[in-house]
């Protein structure tokens, strides 16, 4: 077992100097927006690090949210988002180029990798990373009909998306959807950044270790509850959404490993917004609502 007061000291100084770096890039180019502010009563401008835009017109079953490209961008604006990632679907279905909203969007795939198809896409900048549905599809993160997703990754240098932990069907199994398994990819693939979508909810303490061991894994805080938040009982989201997410926060030892991230159309952004600032110390909210992602995925995105 490794020395964790030790790595803490090492790596705080590290980080330290990374984000000294990025607020001096960052002072001049920042424009204000409406929504929320920070600590400092400044703009806080956020980026929503998991979306989903396979608009439908119909309401979303859980959330009752209508689920149009209007309403996607009005929620939004409203919360202070000003960059969205987006995941198609595993059969490409449900992609909209809102690049000029600073939409970026992951290639879905499935069990088989359709390589010219997402190859096409990486080439165009209409995908900006790809998301495998571990779970949803009855495959390993491991297995060999996903190498050709890292080495994809690696040449276009874009983050490779897990879908982690519980699942919304039942058809789902769980066991491929371990974040542990993300381990495995993370050490033969040090070349490729990996995303752990929902921060492994409910098996937060493997993603938070799986993240904080490996250099090349971050994890994104989507979706602990989905609907409206701010309808439900207070004690019920400090339960399962502040107290989680604080505690994988202060695991991580470092404020560059977290991203802020709803998984909308299931749950309301304003209010995960606000379930979120009472997890993260104020300081490092400008990190996690914002340069994480900004880091980790490239905004603003590539118009071509
Ligand atoms: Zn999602």
């Amino acid at each position: 077992m490794r020395n964790r007061s030790v790595t803490r000291q090492l790596r705080a100084l590290g980080v330290l100097a990374a984000l000294a770096v990025l607020s001096s890039c960052e002072a001049q180019s920042r424009s204000p927006v409406t929504g929320a502010t920070d600590a400092a009563g400044d703009y806080l401008e956020i980026i929503d690090a998991h979306t989903h835009t396979a608009f439908t017109g119909q309401p979303e079953r859980t959330s009752g949210i209508v689920v149009s490209e209007e309403q996607y961008l009005k929620e939004m604006r409203d919360a202070g988002v000003v960059g969205m990632l987006a995941h198609a679907a595993e059969d490409g279905s449900g992609y909209v180029d809102l690049r000029a909203q600073n939409v970026i969007t992951c290639a879905g795939t499935g069990a088989r990798v359709d390589v010219a198809r997402i190859e096409a896409g990486l080439k165009s900048a209409a995908f900006g990373c790809i998301k495998i549905y571990l779970g949803y599809v009855h495959q390993w993160a491991y297995s060999p009909e996903y190498e050709p997703v890292y080495a994809l990754a690696a040449k276009y240098d874009v983050p490779v998306v897990f879908h982690t932990g519980d699942t919304y069907s039942n058809a789902a199994k769980l066991k491929y959807a371990d974040p542990l398994t993300i381990d495995e990819v993370a050490v033969d693939h040090r070349n490729v950044t990996f995303v752990i979508a929902h921060a492994g909810n409910p098996w937060i303490e493997s993603a938070a270790e799986v993240a904080y061991k490996n250099p090349n894994v971050y994890l994104d805080g989507s979706a602990f509850l989905v609907g409206d938040l701010s309808k439900m009982p207070p004690e019920q989201v400090e339960t399962y959404v502040v107290k989680p997410v604080a505690w994988i926060f202060g695991f991580l030892e470092d404020p560059t490993k977290l991203m802020f991230a709803t998984d909308w159309p299931l749950t309301h952004v304003k209010p995960y917004v606000e379930a979120f600032k009472r997890a993260i110390p104020p300081e490092q909210w400008k990190a996690v609502f914002h340069d994480n992602a900004a880091r980790v995925f490239k905004f603003p995105a590539k118009t071509k």
